[in-house]
C-alpha cells in the first residue's frame, strides 16, 4: 500500500474508528456492482469503505477527501447501485449507521430522517401514529432520502405528488464539507416545517431525473 492510501486510512480512521473503515478486497468489491454496461465491462473497486456514524463525520469525511484530492460517493440503501465508482481512488461512503427516524409529526404529517431510513421502517412507525409514507415500485427496502433525490415516482403520485415535491427542510453537506441548511431549518426554532427560502430555494440542485449522485454533496437529513 502506498503511503498516501495508509495516511488517508488513518485519518479516516480518526474520524469514525478502525472497525468502520475497510479497505479489504472482499469487502471493496461488494461496493462495485452495478447494472451499467459500461462499468460491468470495466468493474473498479472503491480504495476505501467507510461508515460514518453522524452529519459532523460525514462532513470531516469529505473534507479528508478533498484535502487528499479522493472522489466520494454515497447513497441511502445502495438498491439502484448508481454509487459504483468511475474511477480509481473513490471513497465510497456508506450510509447504514444513520439509520434513525428522528421525528414523525402527526399534527403537520411530516416526518425527519437521516439517509439510511427504509419506507418500510418509516411506514412501520409512521401507520402507529395513523399516517403512512408513499413507497415507489423500488419497493420497502429503497432509501427515503435516496428516493426522494433520485427517482421518486410512486404509481399513487397523482395523488400524494411526486417525492422531489413533497422534500421540506434539508441538512445538507456541499462538496467542500460545509454543512448548510435549506429551508426553516436556516431560521432559528422554525424546525422542519417548510422548504422554500428565506433566499433562493436551493432544493431543486438536489433533486432531478436521476439526481446528481452525490455530486453535489451529501444530505444528512431531510423532512
Ligand atoms: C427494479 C427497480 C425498480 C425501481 N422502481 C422505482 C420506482 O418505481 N420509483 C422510483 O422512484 N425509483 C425506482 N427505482 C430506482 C431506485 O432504486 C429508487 O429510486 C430507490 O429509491 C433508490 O433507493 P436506494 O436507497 O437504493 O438509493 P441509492 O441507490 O442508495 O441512491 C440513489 C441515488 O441517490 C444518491 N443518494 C442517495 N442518498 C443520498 C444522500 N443522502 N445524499 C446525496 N445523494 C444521495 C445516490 O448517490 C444515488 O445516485 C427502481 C429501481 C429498480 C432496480
Amino acid at each position: 500500500m502506498s503511503e498516501s492510501h495508509n495516511e488517508v486510512k488513518r485519518a479516516l480512521e480518526e474520524i469514525v474508528g478502525s472497525e468502520y473503515v475497510s479497505d479489504d478486497p472482499a469487502v471493496l468489491e461488494s461496493y462495485s456492482k452495478t447494472f451499467r454496461p459500461d462499468i460491468i465491462l470495466n468493474i473498479i473497486r472503491p480504495e476505501f469503505v467507510v461508515l460514518p456514524g453522524s452529519a459532523d463525520e460525514v462532513e470531516a469525511i469529505i473534507k479528508i477527501a478533498n484535502r487528499f484530492k479522493k472522489p466520494f460517493v454515497s447513497g441511502g440503501q445502495m438498491y439502484f447501485s448508481n454509487f459504483t465508482p468511475s474511477k480509481d481512488g473513490f471513497i465510497t461512503i456508506d450510509m447504514k449507521r444513520m439509520n434513525r427516524i428522528l421525528e414523525i409529526n402527526e399534527k403537520d404529517m411530516y416526518a425527519v430522517v437521516e439517509p439510511a431510513v427504509t419506507f418500510a421502517e418509516l411506514n412501520a412507525e409512521a401507520q402507529k401514529k395513523g399516517l403512512f409514507v408513499r413507497t415507489p415500485y423500488a419497493g420497502g427496502v429503497a432509501s427515503v432520502i435516496g428516493n426522494h433525490l433520485y427517482l421518486g415516482f410512486a404509481g399513487v403520485d397523482w395523488r400524494f405528488g411526486i417525492a422531489p415535491q413533497n422534500i421540506l427542510a434539508v441538512e445538507w453537506i456541499l462538496p467542500t464539507g460545509e454543512k448548510i441548511k435549506l429551508g426553516s431549518l436556516g431560521l432559528p426554532g422554525a424546525g422542519w416545517i417548510w422548504g422554500e427560502g428565506p433566499g433562493p430555494d436551493l432544493r431543486g440542485l438536489l433533486r432531478g431525473l436521476l439526481g446528481v449522485s452525490c455530486g453535489l454533496g451529501i444530505v444528512t437529513k431531510m423532512a
